[in-house]
């Protein structure tokens, strides 16, 4: 049997539902929001991680997945979307538009990573970049919004982590000054952080081998080397979360993984414990400089991106009840070859009309096909008779309350569009529990009868 690559999921069923429904909150909030999306390559020219993500990050030197193509060029599966977007903008001249641009996506990444809950080799991530403004407002709708979307499918518990790298003069600094705190203890460190001690300091903070040790755990931190510039700044996206009522929490451990951040990076947190380590649901940052680092013109940038994968296991361990809409409009079932015709042309018909219809495809017997219907949580099922659909009728049963009613064939359409519209009138009341009198809400139907 040929199996899947390591570290990659089929994602199918029940799981796939979960998958669709978080799309289509992230489209809709995103919408809400202004943002467009953008679909870029999933492969890319080698060269642009090598310098859009950073030559000494763990990404670029362990885990990219590199080829060369048949025109022997060095080519890479995108292991993140920041880089492929600004290459975008660059190339098709967005800044050109209105600034800022504003955007969003969601795709499979690759990394070569050792595979565990909620780390896999492909995994699939959405998250935005606003290209154009150094405003600290953006940084707080950027957070406002990744909170919003989880808000939005129902997580509870999670949390909002910020730090600041401040401009280039502050992170040289803290740079400085990590090298002066390292050094003397360096060989109590692993090999990689001994390479990061002299290309990139800052990440040894992130180090997933060390970072138990308490020389890394009483490091300097990032806040105590803010220039004045850089706190103010700093403050005022407080400021706006404040604002916003986002809620967080400031953690100057926070340094995240890629070369090309500076001031505002944030992290959002799950609060599950079967998620151990891998319980950040995604992280983000400004990145002023990486216009300019892939040839673009001077440009402020931040992003964030969420790990799909994790969110829809957080989701599942959460156990929150999504509105998946698993249940079928009606099931046709059928014993003849007449009332397999009559089926087939039924199904077309009310599907085309809108609603969610199948029937039997296999020649199951009637009993096999109650089942079908049962599992398949069809509202109706008609079972098709040839005598009642000569004579223009069709017998149909609300499998809730058991009602049976003969109608006419003609009458199919607005007979369900009438009886699933009232469902949904109930649902609304329900969702409202409004109190009679006293209710000032202005969508539910308490208000036709007052
Ligand atoms: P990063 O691009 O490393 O900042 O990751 C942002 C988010 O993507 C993380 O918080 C995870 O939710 C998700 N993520 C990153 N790497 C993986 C992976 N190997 N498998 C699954 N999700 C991942």
């Amino acid at each position: 049997m040929i199996t899947k690559p390591k570290g990659c999921k089929d994602i199918y069923g029940h799981e796939a539902k979960i998958w669709k429904y978080i799309d289509s909150v992230v489209d809709s909030v995103m919408e809400k929001y202004n943002y467009t999306y953008i679909r870029t390559p999933i492969f890319e020219s080698t060269e642009l991680f090598h310098r859009g993500v950073g030559d000494n990050t763990d990404i670029v030197t362990k885990e990219t997945y590199d080829f060369i193509d048949r025109g022997k060029r060095a080519m890479t599966l995108r292991p993140e979307g920041t880089a492929g977007v600004v290459r975008s903008y660059i190339e098709n001249k967005m800044y050109g538009d209105l600034n800022p641009v504003k955007v969003y996506y969601s795709g499979t990444m690759y990394r070569y990573e050792r595979p565990q809950l909620g780390r896999n080799r492909e995994f699939t991530q959405f998250g935005m970049e606003v290209l154009g403004s150094d405003d600290p407002m953006a940084d707080a709708e950027v957070i406002s919004l990744a909170v919003n979307i989880y808000k939005m499918l129902g997580l509870k518990g999670i949390k909002v982590k910020i730090n600041s790298l401040g401009d280039t003069e502050s992170r040289n600094r803290y740079r400085d000054e990590l090298v002066k705190y390292f050094a003397p203890h360096i060989n109590d460190f692993c090999c990689d952080c001994k390479e990061r001690l002299a290309k990139n300091p800052l990440r040894i903070l992130d180090c997933k081998v060390d970072r138990e040790n308490d020389i890394l755990k009483n490091a300097p931190t990032t806040i105590e080397y803010l220039n004045e510039e850089s706190k103010k700044r700093f403050d005022e996206v407080k400021e706006y979360l404040d604002l916003l009522q986002i809620e967080y929490e400031v953690d100057p451990t926070i340094v995240r993984g890629l070369d090309y951040y500076n001031h505002t990076v944030f992290e959002i947190e799950a609060d599950i414990k079967e998620l151990g380590n891998n319980n950040i649901l995604g992280g983000g940052g400004r990145y002023n400089g990486l216009c300019e680092m892939l040839d673009g013109p001077k440009t402020p940038g931040i992003g964030f991106a969420c790990g799909m994968d994790r969110l829809a296991n957080a989701l599942e361990l959460e156990n929150i009840d999504l509105p998946l809409n698993e249940a079928l409009d009606i099931f046709l079932l059928y014993v003849n070859e007449d009332e397999k015709k009559y089926a087939a042309y039924i199904t077309q018909e009310l599907r085309l009309a809108g609603f969610t219809v199948d029937t039997e495809y296999t020649s199951r017997s009637l009993k096999s096909q109650f089942k079908q219907a049962d599992r398949l949580k069809a509202k109706f099922i008609a079972v098709l008779n040839s005598e009642d659909l000569d004579n223009n009728e069709i017998k149909i049963k609300n499998t809730k309350t058991k009602e049976e009613e003969i109608i006419s064939l003609d009458a199919l359409i607005y007979y369900l569009d009438e009886k699933l519209g009232m469902e949904t009138e109930e649902d609304f009341e329900h969702i409202c529990q409004c109190e009679g009198e006293d209710c000032n809400c202005t969508d539910c139907h308490c208000h036709d009868e007052k």
